[in-house]
């Protein structure tokens, strides 16, 4: 099955409808995230040149010396914001360290991590709002979910409310993958090696340079292009478990460039996670996994990725 593409017009931001408007919507999204866990949704309300200028400013991030993005560092996985250097995250622990470089905004808290102001103007505010504005979407993709689920359709929203503040650590990530040396490259090394991803659900948006794959359920990787004015949307681990394993977190990655290919690819992924102390217990009733603290699970998986790392706070 190729990653169907959706319109989410009659539900875009800025919208408000009748849950009896939204059942073709949910069926078609169920389809999507039962049989391979990604859809593409357009009309979203999040404009294309909304997106284009959220890629440009990260860019003028990225391209800063190292000496300004290291006093930026991620440092500890309790607080996962900051900057990821190149090659320190192996998303797949079996193969070197992935091929790209990464700032993180966990919460909209005024102590996080930020370039000054005079270095990148405008960064803060372009990142800040997009960040809010994949929290709006994120939160009617949820509905929506629940809808298809037909289980208390609030009960997905209800559960990320924290979305931006510190009770939640649901991530903007912005992604800057450099031009790739291939007499640099160690044996079995990649982009980003293959994973799933942690929290609920997943918002992508990817520049046109392709090199992601996501698995289907024949265990085949197949390309995930970019399609402009689209977002993509991926189920993560966390909501697999809740839904008893009928949403699927399919595992996904980024390829190497063709060798003599020297472009660049950037993208920016919006990480949706449960509110910090928010439990989740399967919502069809059964008992396949037991009750598990959303903050407590989502660690645990920063730790496999990760490693242990020391924290500060
Ligand atoms: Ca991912």
């Amino acid at each position: 099955m190729k990653i169907p593409v959706l319109d989410f017009e009659v539900y875009r931001l800025g919208e408000n409808v009748t849950d009896e408007t939204l059942m073709e919507l949910s069926r078609n999204l169920r389809t999507a995230f039962t049989e391979i866990g990604f859809v593409y949704l357009r009309n979203t309300g999040i404009g294309q040149e909304e997106v284009d200028a959220v890629m440009e400013i990260s860019k003028k991030f990225f391209l800063l010396p190292a000496e300004d993005k290291i006093p930026l560092s991620r440092t500890s996985n309790t607080c996962n914001y900051g900057w990821v250097a190149p090659e320190t995250e192996k998303l797949n622990p079996y193969r070197p360290g992935d091929l790209k470089e990464a700032f993180n905004i966990t919460s909209l808290h005024p102590d996080a991590a930020w370039p000054a102001e005079d270095v990148v103007p405008g960064f803060r505010q372009t990142i800040e709002s997009f960040f809010m504005r994949c929290k709006d979407l994120s939160l009617r993709v949820l509905r929506v979910m629940a809808l298809s689920l037909d289980i208390d359709v609030d009960i997905f929203v209800n559960s990320h409310k924290g979305i931006g503040s510190d009770l939640n650590k649901s991530t903007l990530r912005i992604l800057h993958y450099p031009p790739v040396r291939h007499e640099m490259v160690k044996e079995g090394q990649l982009r980003c090696g293959e994973h799933s991803d942690y929290g609920s659900i997943t918002l992508l948006f990817q520049d046109s340079k392709g090199g992601l794959q996501v698995m289907n359920r024949s265990g085949e990787y197949i390309d995930a292009p970019s399609i402009p004015g689209t977002v993509l949307i991926n189920i993560a681990d966390l909501m697999q478990r809740w839904t008893s394993d009928v949403f699927i977190s399919a595992k996904h990655r980024v390829l190497l460039p063709p060798p003599g290919d020297v472009s660049t690819r950037q993208s920016v992924a919006f990480f949706a996670h449960p509110d910090d102390d928010v439990t989740i217990t399967c919502c069809d009733g059964s008992n396949k996994y037991p009750p598990v603290k959303s903050w407590v699970y989502i660690l645990e998986r920063f730790n496999d990725s990760y490693g242990k790392m020391e924290t500060t706070s």
